[in-house]
C-alpha cells in the first residue's frame, strides 16, 4: 500500500472489541466428536481474521453487482481441507448468508456476529478431508463496518475492492488471512455497458441482454486482500514483454488531463515489472499491469498481478505497487506485525530505481533522510518488528524501513546485499515469511552477528548511531 502521495485517507483505528464465541466442544462422554475451528487464525492485532482448522485451497467467486440498489450478490465455492477433525469451522464475511452446503450436502450455518460465519456440516470433517463448501449471501456492502473500517469503494458508475488488511469479508466469503493463501478464480456480473477487471488473466466474458458476466483466473496462490475486482468504464491496453502478459485500465470517468497522466505511468508497468526482475529474480506471476479508477480513494494497492491506484501522477508509486509483487504477495507476512518486509522493502526499491534513474545515490538519499528526520522523535519511536495493529502503515514503517535497508546494503555491501534479497524471494515465494528469518538470512549470507545492526535500525527508540556498524559512515 501507499498513501504518501495522496491526502484525505480516512483509516480510523477502532479498537476491535473481540468477542470470541466460547468453545462448545461437543461433550459426549464416550463417543469422540469433533471439536470445532476456532474463530481467529492467531493473528494477535486482529484476533478474528482467519479461521482456525483449516486451510483454503481454492476461490471460486461468482457475484453480481447492481449499482442502482448496491446490492451485492454471490455464489462462492470454498476449497478447503480440514487440518484437524472438525465438527463445524468457520468462514469471515460481512454480507448476510442464505444458504451454505458442504459437498452438496445442505449445511447448518449462523453467523455468531457479523464477520463470522459459522457452518455445521451434515458429516463433521476428519483432517485431511478436502470439501468443497459453497455459500450464498446477498447484501448492500457499503456502510458495513469491521474493525473500525468501511472499506466498501463504490459510486454509481464504479467499484473497486482495494483495502489492506481486509476487504475480502465484504464481497465473498474466506479464510481472511495473507498466511492462508489460495488460486481463485472471479467471476463478475454487471452491466454489459461496463467493464471488470480482476487479477491474473481474463478468461472470457459474455453478454446476456442488458448483463456481462466476465472471469478471470489467478493460477499462482493470492492472499485474500489482495484479491480484487473493479467495475467500471475503462480505457485497456494490453501487450506482452518479456513472455509476460500486461493489462492495463484507466477509468474514463477521470478528467481528461489525469487519464492522460495516469495512462502514460502505467504504460510503465511492464517496462518497470521488468526491471524489478532484473534486481530481485524472476517475476512470481502469470501477468502484470494496473487500473486506475477515479473513486476517490486515498491510497495505492498492491493487488496482485494488477495494482490499483487513483489517478497515477508518480512513477515512483508504480514501483512501489509492483514491488510489492515480490515484497507482500509473493512472499507475504506471516503476521500482520511483520509488515515492514511488505512496506519498507517496496519503498527502499523506489529509493533504487530512483538511483538508478538519475536520482540521489540510496546511500545521498538514507544520509540526507537521516538528518531530516533526526530529531523527529515520533518517526525513532515505533519498532519496527512490531509496530502496533494503528500503526501497521506509520510512515516510519516506510521510511525508516526502507533507510534500514539501504543502510543494511551499505554495511554488508551491494553484492551480498543483492544475494539477500534474490535468496529472500526464491526461498519465500508464493509463501509466507517473518521479520527473524529475515534477520537470519541477512546474518548467514554475511557470514556475520547483526543483531546490534539490527536491534538500531528496526527496534531502538531513537536515531541509530552514525556509525560504520550501523551502515551510515
Ligand atoms: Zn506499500
Amino acid at each position: 500500500m501507499s498513501l504518501r502521495r495522496w491526502v484525505g485517507l480516512t483509516t480510523t483505528t477502532v479498537l476491535l472489541v473481540a468477542t470470541l464465541p466460547a468453545g462448545t466442544a461437543a461433550g459426549g462422554a464416550s463417543v469422540r466428536v469433533p471439536g470445532p475451528g476456532s474463530p481467529g487464525i492467531g493473528d494477535p492485532y486482529w484476533p478474528l481474521d482467519g479461521n482456525g482448522g483449516i486451510d483454503v485451497q481454492h476461490y471460486d467467486v461468482h457475484d453480481r453487482y447492481v449499482f442502482d440498489t448496491g446490492v451485492l450478490s454471490g455464489t462462492t465455492t470454498v476449497t478447503l481441507r480440514a487440518t484437524t477433525d472438525l465438527g463445524r469451522f468457520q468462514l469471515d464475511l460481512l454480507l448476510p448468508v442464505t444458504a451454505v452446503r458442504v459437498d452438496d450436502e445442505p449445511a447448518a450455518f449462523s453467523k455468531p456476529d457479523r464477520h463470522e460465519l459459522q457452518i455445521t456440516p451434515a458429516t463433521p470433517l476428519e483432517a485431511g478431508d478436502v470439501v468443497d463448501v459453497v455459500v450464498e449471501y446477498a447484501g448492500a456492502p457499503g456502510g458495513i463496518e469491521y474493525a473500525g473500517e468501511q472499506n466498501w469503494l463504490a459510486d454509481d458508475s464504479e467499484v473497486v475492492t482495494m483495502n489492506e488488511p481486509h476487504m475480502a469479508p465484504w464481497w465473498f466469503p474466506s479464510n481472511d488471512h495473507p498466511s492462508d493463501k489460495a488460486t481463485f478464480d472471479v467471476t463478475v456480473t454487471g452491466p454489459a455497458t461496463h467493464q471488470v477487471v480482476s487479477n491474473g488473466l481474463l478468461v472470457g466474458r459474455t453478454v446476456a441482454g442488458a448483463e456481462a458476466t466476465t472471469h478471470w483466473r489467478s493460477a499462482r496462490p493470492m492472499a485474500t486482500y489482495l484479491a480484487f475486482f473493479a467495475l467500471g468504464r475503462y480505457e485497456v491496453t494490453r501487450g506482452v514483454r518479456d513472455k509476460i502478459p500486461w493489462y492495463v485500465a484507466v477509468s474514463k470517468e477521470l478528467p481528461a488531463e489525469s487519464r492522460r497522466i495516469s495512462r502514460r505511468n502505467l504504460h510503465r508497468s511492464d517496462e518497470i515489472t521488468s526491471w524489478l526482475a532484473g534486481r530481485l529474480g524472476r517475476y512470481p506471476f502469470e501477468s502484470t499491469g494496473g487500473l486506475s479508477t477515479a473513486l476517490p480513494v486515498g491510497f495505492a494497492l498492491e493487488n496482485q498481478t494488477r495494482p490499483t491506484y487513483p489517478g497515477v501522477y508518480d512513477t515512483s508509486i508504480v514501483v512501489h505497487e509492483l514491488a510489492h509483487q515480490w515484497f507482500g504477495d509473493s512472499v507475504s507476512v506471516d503476521r500482520w506485525r511483520d509488515i515492514w518486509l511488505n512496506e519498507g522493502f517496496a519503498t527502499f526499491m523506489e529509493v533504487l530505481h530512483a538511483e538508478k534513474h538519475g536520482g540521489p545515490s540510496g546511500q545521498q538519499w538514507l544520509r540526507d533522510t537521516y538528518h531530516g528526520r533526526y530529531v523527529d522523535r515520533s518517526f525513532w519511536k515505533v519498532d519496527l518488528t512490531a509496530p502496533g495493529r494503528g500503526r501497521i502503515f506509520d510512515d516510519a514503517v516506510y521510511t525508516r524501513g526502507a533507510m534500514a535497508l539501504q543502510a543494511l546494503r551499505h554495511r554488508i555491501g551491494g553484492r551480498d546485499f543483492t544475494r539477500l534479497l534474490r535468496t529472500w524471494v526464491r526461498q519465500h515465494r508464493h509463501a509466507n515469511a517473518s521479520v527473524p528469518e529475515f534477520r537470519r538470512l541477512a546474518e548467514q549470507v554475511a557470514g556475520t552477528r547483526l543483531d546490534g545492526f539490527f536491534r538500531a535500525w528496526l527496534k531502538a527508540p531513537w536515531p541509530p548511531r552514525a556509525t560504520v556498524r550501523n551502515g551510515l559512515r
